[in-house]
């Protein structure tokens, strides 16, 4: 339970941070909260020779509106987010998200980059992004970029970062007002990851779907945008035929592995559980 030797690195501003990471190669490893990263140290699973901390680094740890987007520093913690009075009225599907990770003192250190950054499908953000259609702001040695989240995650821990680059906020399309949301997740016991989850953001207009979008987490080796079951729900009232339709169509999609959290077809179905409730609660808060 003892990492082994790494050299530890202190940036002050982005651009140092991408030289570092650019010139110390694959060696190198970005440093957030280390909720992560640490324990995979500590069990000999990741090895990195330098650690490059992004804590030193200033302006990486906002909350703020852009126009019709909100956006969110990389270093900002999960307990910020739960605090944040304007994700709580715009994007309040982030803080039931966030509420559901891990525990208080993991949320106290663990930042929304590293979650989103990290590559495991059984982070919680991930799928969330997915489902808000978020982008991502990432810097590199040359000119920064954008990734939408639904093309970024490729592989378990594998996602469109490049060598030497890191991710410096997350922008997101402000939801319309009056949106449904909801975030359900099967776990084992208080603070696991999800056996399965779902996250649900839809509008309603005339007691129909205007438009309805879903992210699956941890039923795949990526979280999962379950754009068909969106579809499907599109221009219905949410009578259960549609919902039962929408559901099919997610699972068919998701490959969960067996393992400790259940059998592949359990979590399949699980996934299904908490795509018909979180359907049901954002149904019901649409409008409100
Ligand atoms: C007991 C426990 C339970 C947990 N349960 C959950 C849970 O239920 N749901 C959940 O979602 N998570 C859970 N976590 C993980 C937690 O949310 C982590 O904090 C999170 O996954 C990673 O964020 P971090 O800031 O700690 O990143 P770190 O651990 O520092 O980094 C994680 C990875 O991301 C990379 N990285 C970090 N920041 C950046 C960046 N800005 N740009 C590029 N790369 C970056 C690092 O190089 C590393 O590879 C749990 C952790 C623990 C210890």
């Amino acid at each position: 339970m003892i990492p082994g030797p790494f050299a530890y690195h202190r940036p002050k501003s982005v651009s140092e941070a991408v030289s570092m990471l650019s010139d110390l190669g694959e060696d190198a490893r970005a440093l957030a909260g280390g909720h992560s990263l640490i324990p995979m140290m500590k069990l000999r699973l990741a090895t990195p020779a330098h650690l490059v901390d992004l804590a030193g680094i200033d302006g990486l740890t906002f909350i703020r509106a852009d126009g019709a987007d909100i956006v969110i520093g990389a270093m900002t913690t999960q307990h910020a987010l739960i605090g944040s009075d304007l994700l709580a009225s715009k994007v309040p599907l982030l803080r039931e998200a966030a509420l559901v990770i891990a525990d208080p003192q993991v949320r106290y250190a663990g930042t929304l980059g590293g979650n989103v950054a990290n590559g495991d499908p059984g982070n919680d953000m991930p799928a969330v992004m997915m489902c808000l259609d978020a982008t991502y702001e990432i810097a590199g040695k040359s000119a920064g970029r954008r990734i939408p989240a639904r093309k970024f995650y490729q592989g378990a821990y594998f996602t469109a970062l490049e060598a030497g680059e890191i991710l410096t906020a997350v922008r997101i399309p402000a939801p319309p007002a009056g949106h449904g949301f909801a975030y359900e997740k099967l776990k084992r016991k208080v603070g696991d990851y999800a056996t399965a989850a779902a996250a649900v953001m839809l509008s309603m207009s005339g007691g129909r779907v205007a438009a309805c979008s879903i992210g699956l987490t941890n039923v795949a080796e990526t979280p999962l945008w379950a754009e068909e079951a969106g579809s499907i729900l599109a221009g219905s009232g949410l009578d259960a035929a549609t919902v039962k339709k929408a559901v099919a169509a997610a699972e068919a999609i998701t490959a969960p592995a067996t393992d400790a959290r259940g059998p592949a077809h359990y979590r399949t179905k699980m996934a299904g559980v908490m795509l018909t409730r979180a359907l049901a609660r954002a149904k019901a808060r649409a409008g409100a």
